[in-house]
């Protein structure tokens, strides 16, 4: 039975040489971080070393760098704290349509307990135009939280342009970077972030740990209240196993990046030149070049996503859509709307993102495959057959 794994934009496998460095503190080192001993100090020192491997990677300082448990919980921090501490100089954040909802359903809580939102709209290429984040700009803005890589459909956004106006404007800035952390370059400073989201299960690390940095100087309340933890930013005994995973991941994959980003993008490119010249009636979803390398969306027209997705995993393709079911909601995916595509398009979407381990000699069974299944549902489809009659 075949197993080719499609999906690495919902999470990707561990790192068999990050599993080696997380091993010992699994079980043997256990003490205490916060204890006094010599015992809990290696777990300290091995807390102290990741942080200053994280923030080598984005270019900041180590004590910039506070370790969580998820990029949702970088993503909650980061806006309510942000909400909380700035609540005195106004109540108006901005944000984009077409973020995760880690972010989104934060501002949809945000604006439930008084605040006030606003949501700019992408371009049809799902990118957003710096010029209208600042036209959303306020008198009582205290955030704008922008994405840096959308996960559904790949594309890129100006961080920079946005960092630079939010910095003449002094206003915060949050990037979630869950899905560009490892994939593309990231130097905090330059691009003028003050906080950003990273999750270590998007770049072959353990699941269950991310980070959140934060800009030296950034007043931002806390999320979690306890412990003394993260230089009494963040309470609770710290993930040590998890936090060493993070950053040796993270070290691996930046290390690693134009090495790999060519191979992705080969297999990428490959898959979606065969995949355009076998089937017809295909819109393909995102900035044509401004996106990250590993990502593939396609909306097939008069199919359904969720079969598609359901056929090919009988095939042993792990796939992903934006559609119905599969997302456990009935409305398509938002990011997808946001693009102006109609419902029906919207539904018959397919999400390919593919990883460093994935392989080449994968290329024509992945192809052949996409090919037959979309034509076997479109034989079924009655879209199909009417679309078929009248041309
Ligand atoms: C996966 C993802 C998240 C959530 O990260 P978790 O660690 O799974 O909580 C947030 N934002 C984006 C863009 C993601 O892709």
């Amino acid at each position: 039975m075949k197993h080719i794994y499609l999906d690495n934009a919902a999470t990707t496998q561990l790192d068999q040489d990050v599993l080696e460095k997380m091993k010992p503190f699994i079980r043997d080192y256990y003490g205490n971080p916060s204890s006094i001993y010599s015992f809990g100090r290696e777990s300290l020192k091995a807390i102290e070393q990741a942080r200053e491997t994280v923030a080598s990677c984005f270019n900041c300082r180590s004590s910039e760098i506070y370790f969580t448990s998820c990029g949702t919980e970088s993503d909650n921090w980061a806006i309510k704290g942000i909400c909380s501490s700035h609540r005195a100089k106004g109540k108006h954040i901005i944000t984009t349509n077409i973020e995760h909802p880690a972010v989104l359903d934060t501002f949809r809580y945000m604006k439930k307990i008084g605040y006030d939102i606003t949501l700019v709209p992408v371009e049809k290429n799902g990118i957003v135009n710096a010029s209208d984040i600042e036209k959303a700009i306020r008198k009582d803005t205290i955030l704008i939280s922008v994405m840096f890589a959308n996960n559904e459909i790949g594309t890129i956004q100006p961080i920079a342009e946005i960092g630079a106006i939010a910095k003449k404007h002094n206003i915060v800035f949050h990037t979630d970077a869950v899905q560009a952390a490892g994939a593309i370059p990231i130097d905090v400073k330059a691009l003028n972030i003050d906080l950003m989201s990273v999750s270590a299960h998007k770049f072959h690390g353990p699941k269950g740990v991310g980070a959140l940095y934060i800009k030296r100087g950034i007043v931002i309340d806390n999320l979690l209240h306890g412990g003394g933890q993260e230089r009494t930013r963040r309470a609770a005994t710290e993930n040590v196993c998890g936090i060493v995973g993070l950053a040796e991941a993270l070290r691996l994959s930046v290390e690693n990046m134009e090495k790999n980003n060519a191979h992705i993008k080969a297999i990428r490119d490959a898959v979606k030149a065969g995949i355009e010249a076998k089937v017809p009636y295909i819109i393909y979803n995102g900035d044509e070049t401004n996106r990250l390398v590993n990502n593939i969306n396609f909306c097939f027209k008069f199919i359904e996503g969720e079969a598609l997705i359901l056929l090919l995993d009988m095939k042993g393709i792990c796939a992903s859509s934006g559609s119905a079911c599969a997302s456990k909601s009935l409305d398509p995916s938002h990011v997808l709307l946001a693009l102006g595509l109609p419902h029906e398009i919207a539904h018959g979407s397919l999400r390919l993102t593919f990883g460093k381990d994935s392989s080449m000699n994968d290329v024509d069974y992945i192809v052949n495959t996409v090919a037959q299944t979309v034509d076997r549902l479109r034989q079924m489809s009655p879209l199909y057959e009417s679309f078929i009659k009248e041309h």
